[in-house]
């Protein structure tokens, strides 16, 4: 299976022009950056192999998107989370409902392992050097698509986790002739020390880091936010695109405390991921529809 192109659409938020790359739409079941990120993995041969391994957390993106790319390839799938909530177990939906249906193996806290010829063990989130293969080829529709539109100067964002995709998109940019498009980030699951040392560790080159924005405001990974609901209902309302609830709500409050960016013309990158808003989205309803607070 190969991917064609996403979508790019022109559209405006609260006043301000951007451009967006749906790639929540590359496929109907293996869409986002983890599709990017694990492209790799669909695309070469590995004979020995006949099982993925990973871990992280229950509700993970990149746990559901391994399930599918465990499926297609006639896999198996074995996951490992360090806890699972009571709730989830009784109630299984979004990613992990999706993923248990594609085969995945759940297991609490296994312990050690070692690996194996037969196992293709991949990194929480997907962060592993393979991402580079399928986000040179997001860059390179970028790239195209920059030129297709006489576009002179582009501005890119996209929220992180573990920067992977950020910094590999930098990176592919790194060697295009000028005019070459600037990546620029916010850090949602840990601070920006955090990010930046994300990007140390997938590459020692700072030419090839993102640059990295911020809020005065400290922001906690899964926590509610009424601002990250209220910017979320607003962008659905105000562009029709529905966007994930975890990254898209603080990426999009970052960008637009940053007018200097979306002053020239800026891409917003669809990460996917809306299938988690199925845990997200009844947690925002419970605690703030229909009350004063929004
Ligand atoms: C995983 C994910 C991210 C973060 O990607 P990284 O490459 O880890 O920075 C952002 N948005 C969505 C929707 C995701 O699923």
């Amino acid at each position: 299976m190969t991917f064609n192109a996403s979508p790019i659409e022109s559209l405006t938020f609260e006043n301000k022009h951007f451009f967006l790359k749906r790639d929540d739409l590359l496929h109907p079941d293996f869409s986002g950056n983890k599709a990017r990120k694990f492209y790799y993995f669909l695309q070469n041969d590995f004979p020995e192999i006949d099982t993925i391994r990973s871990y992280g957390s229950a509700q993970s993106n990149a746990m559901y998107s391994l399930s599918v790319l465990a499926k297609m390839r006639g896999w198996g799938f074995e996951y490992d989370v360090n806890h699972i909530a009571d709730y989830l177990k009784e109630n299984p939906h979004g990613n992990y409902k999706a993923a248990l249906e594609n085969g995945m193996q759940l297991t609490v806290d296994r312990g050690t392992i070692t690996p194996t010829t037969n196992v293709l063990d991949i990194e929480e989130g997907g962060r592993q050097k393979e991402a580079e293969y399928g986000i040179k080829i997001l860059a390179d529709e970028i790239i195209e698509w920059q030129k297709e539109n006489n576009i002179k100067e582009l501005n890119i964002f996209l929220p992180s986790g573990t920067g992977t995709t950020a910094l590999f998109l930098q990176k592919a940019f790194v060697g295009v002739r000028a005019p070459r498009p600037t990546v620029y980030t916010c850090a949602c699951v840990g601070d920006d020390v955090y990010l930046k040392k994300q990007f140390f560790e997938l590459a020692e080159d700072e030419s090839y880091h993102p640059k990295i924005l911020s809020l005065e405001k400290k922001h906690h990974f899964g926590k509610l936010y009424s601002e990250n609901y209220k910017i979320w209902l607003k962008l659905q309302e105000e562009t029709g695109v529905v966007f994930d609830l975890l990254y898209d709500p603080l990426g999009w409050r970052v960008l637009l405390a940053h007018p200097e960016v979306m002053s020239k013309p800026t891409l917003y990158i669809h990460q996917g991921g809306v299938l988690g808003n199925e845990s997200m989205l009844p947690r925002y309803e419970r605690k703030y529809k229909g009350s004063g607070d929004l």
